[in-house]
């Protein structure tokens, strides 16, 4: 900044060299970058750069973390670009995310996610949601009225993934009747219009859904009422066969991130169906914010491309800028802007987006050693996480490698000893 102040060149060290940074007139440090002509609003165009080590980096982080219902690091970075440049912030954003302690809790059953497959129905469709996948995930545990009840009932939720660009729509469904369904989507079709083409599983190969739900979605009676109306408004439904179980993998990744956000903000809360419904929408814009291409660290491409481009041009996560223009517009003219703006969507969608779709090696090191005074949860299969104890490591044993796979721990006044595979580590500072 000494050097920016002064107008002398920076240091061929200077690691914001490539930025070409200026100082704006409130004194603070921006991205200069390549777009100074481009239509965008000054905060996207110019974000202001951050040193990745201040403390202010790490609450804002942080802070972002929290607001999108604990989101991964990808989704982070997408969100921290919108108005920042972090030096460095894989590295810093990771450290966030890692020393959280509440998804520390669900690590170990997200760690092996796997991203969607590649969709058969891509990149010919003309806005989002055009071909639909559906799904059914739950049951969550909801409180049956509004009132201080004690009464719980199952509840399910309906998701609806669009297969081009993986937007997600979510929508509570009470109980597992035909009716419910048509009602959901009934719902989904008047807010984001009627899809070509409706895919879904036929029940048969669901591995982690419940028996009624099983049931459900295989009966004949729940298929034919529902074809029914399906039918009448030319929306033709597709099963996916047994043999091409990858064709579902979009809607399941879909339905596996819905989990990760609703456990995490969850933990053991029970909600009652508005709490639940609010919930959904938040989580489907936490989703919908994703980015779809790998973020490039390029300068001039300060936005990846969302679902939500689809939806609303622009994540929805991202504040709205106030117009820039005191212009009125002419509608006809604004029409043709924001077609435009979609067609640019689509376009990028072909040129980045499919080219990302290469298969993706999967995330292997080997981890630290266990080591005395360590915090961790201990895994029990018959209890959700949230109930999983917490214990202090007090002996590690070593093999004669030096790796440590078994330790001892303390839980108040008893001492007991442990596989690591079934300890989860908690972050510490
Ligand atoms: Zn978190």
């Amino acid at each position: 900044m000494k050097h920016l102040r002064k107008g002398l060149p920076l240091s061929a060290k200077s690691q914001i060299k490539s930025l070409f940074p200026f100082i704006d007139g409130d004194g603070t440090l921006r991205v200069g970058g390549r777009l100074q002509n481009s239509e965008l609003a000054f905060n996207l165009k110019h974000p202001v750069i951050l040193p990745k080590s201040h403390r202010y980096t790490h609450l804002l982080i942080s802070m972002l973390h929290q607001q999108n219902l604990h989101a991964g690091p990808t989704l982070l970075i997408a969100t921290l670009n919108q108005f920042y440049w972090v030096v460095g912030c894989q590295s810093v954003v990771r450290s966030v995310v890692n020393s959280c302690v509440r998804c520390a809790r669900w690590k170990a059953k997200t760690a092996s996610q796997l991203m969607g497959s590649l969709p058969a129905v891509r990149t010919t469709s003309g806005r989002a949601f055009e071909n639909v996948g559906v799904d059914y995930a739950g049951p969550v545990i909801i409180k049956a009225s509004l009132l201080r009840s004690i009464k719980t009932v199952k509840s399910y939720i309906a998701v609806f993934v669009c297969l081009a660009t993986k937007a997600v729509h979510l929508e509570a469904a009470t109980d597992l009747s035909a009716n419910t369904f048509i009602a959901a989507l009934k719902r989904f079709c008047a807010r984001r219009g009627l899809p070509n083409q409706l895919w879904s599983d036929n029940g048969t190969n669901f591995v982690g859904a419940d028996r009624q739900l099983k049931e459900l979605l295989a009966s004949a009676t729940f298929n034919s009422e529902v074809n029914q109306h399906l039918n009448n408004l030319g929306i033709q439904w597709n099963f996916i066969t047994p043999s091409a179980p990858h064709m579902g993998g979009i809607w399941e990744g879909a339905v596996k991130s819905m989990k990760k956000h609703l456990r995490v903000v969850l933990g053991t809360a029970v909600l009652n169906f508005e709490e639940l419904s609010t919930l959904l929408t938040q989580i489907e814009a936490c989703l919908n914010s994703r980015p779809l291409c790998a973020l490039s660290s390029s300068v001039d491409s300060c936005e990846a491309l969302t679902p939500g481009h689809f939806i609303i041009g622009q994540p929805l996560n991202l504040v709205p800028e106030p117009g820039v223009s005191d212009v009125p517009t002419n509608r006809l003219d604004r029409y043709r802007q924001l077609r435009k703006m979609t067609e640019d969507f689509w376009e990028r969608f072909r040129t980045e987006y499919i080219a990302t779709l290469q298969p993706r090696t999967k995330w292997q090191k080997i981890g630290d050693n266990l080591r005395i005074g360590d915090l961790v949860l201990v895994k029990n299969d018959n209890t959700p996480p949230a109930h999983w104890e917490l214990a202090r490591v007090v002996a590690t044993h070593p093999d004669r490698s030096g790796i440590v796979r078994n330790v001892s721990l303390q839980r108040g006044e008893t001492i007991y000893h442990r596989p690591i595979h079934k300890l989860v580590v908690l972050p510490t500072d």
